[in-house]
């Protein structure tokens, strides 16, 4: 128990005295392990005294941990869980901590919650250092017309951050990958906004099912800002709308339009099948992968009357 203080300013706290708005209030009771044999009771308290909360830990004989203190910040309650909680993540604290005696300011809920919480955490850091996948949020992906159920994973293992998706039918999509940058939370923001680029034609993640190494917010945000980019892309594009094989796609019914995935870069109807042509302004050339062929407006006038 380093994190322990000895003190002799322990105040009587009894039962019978309604305290004060800013004293101290009796947050819960819980037991400590001391050492390998010895488990003794602890009392945890807060206190909201002029824009500050903090908690600390006092336990007999006359001792009194160090307070972990925060600027005042919603309901007391809230506040308490919160403040134990950055309690519990202080090192070699989660196992000194053996049971609860009797709740207080702090629920029974809240308590159980909070060591919930921390391990989650815990398990996220170690995670990552194992290199073991973790859940980044759950999903509904827009497939044409369909929604499946799918799952966002990342795993960071020290050198490569990598994210993949998950569905019922199992696509098998490539992970997104990238040399490990900042925090997890960032690089996995970062690499799933990738993964909307590249699958963003066919596939878009709709409504949010849970959220965990990714909040709500990031999710919303990662979608709200790749939109964006897919606009301003279009935007820049149709710039190229009078470029020859743009024209040409055109007057073949072909139906050209900016693709979104580039500044310049528009699609067509490929007149070869049911898929897309890449029509590149810039280069005045068009080209399909599926029908191995690619070339100027005159080879796509040919192939389009074949
Ligand atoms: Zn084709």
């Amino acid at each position: 128990m380093t994190e322990l203080i000895q003190t002799s300013q322990v105040q009587e706290h009894g039962a019978t005295r309604i305290p004060d708005d800013d004293e101290p209030v009796l947050a819960c009771t819980f037991g400590i392990q001391v050492s390998a044999v010895d488990d003794m009771e602890s009392d945890l308290y807060f206190q909201r005294k002029e824009g500050t909360d903090s908690l600390w830990m006092e336990a007999e004989p006359r001792y009194r941990s160090e307070s972990i203190t925060a600027p005042t910040h919603g309901s007391a309650k809230n506040a308490c869980k919160r403040l134990f909680k950055a309690h519990i993540r202080k090192p070699q604290r989660c196992e000194s901590i053996t049971r609860l005696i009797s709740p207080g300011l702090l629920s029974a809920s809240d308590y159980q919650s909070a060591f919930e919480e921390v391990l989650l955490e815990v398990d996220h850091e170690e995670s990552f250092l194992e290199g073991y996948p973790v859940i980044a949020c759950k999903f509904w992906l827009s497939i044409i017309v369909d929604n499946i159920d799918a799952v966002l994973y990342f795993q960071r293992d020290g050198i490569t951050d990598s994210v993949w998706v998950k569905t019922e039918y199992d696509y098998g999509a490539d992970p997104i990958t990238a040399p490990t940058r900042g925090s997890a939370k960032r690089a996995c923001k970062r690499l799933f906004k990738e993964h909307i680029r590249q699958h963003g034609g066919y596939q878009f993640p709709g409504k949010l099912i849970s959220a965990e190494l990714l909040s709500a917010w990031s999710y919303r945000s990662a979608l709200k800002e790749v939109v964006h980019e897919i606009d301003e892309n279009k935007r820049q594009a149709d710039q190229h709308r009078h470029a020859e094989i743009v024209e040409a796609a055109r007057a073949l019914r072909l139906r050209p339009e900016p693709s979104g995935d580039s500044p310049n870069n528009w699609i067509a109807k490929c007149p070869g099948g049911p898929h897309s042509i890449m029509v590149a302004p810039t280069s005045n050339e068009f080209g399909c992968g599926y029908c191995r062929i690619k070339g100027g407006p005159d080879i796509l006038r040919e192939f389009a009357n074949r």
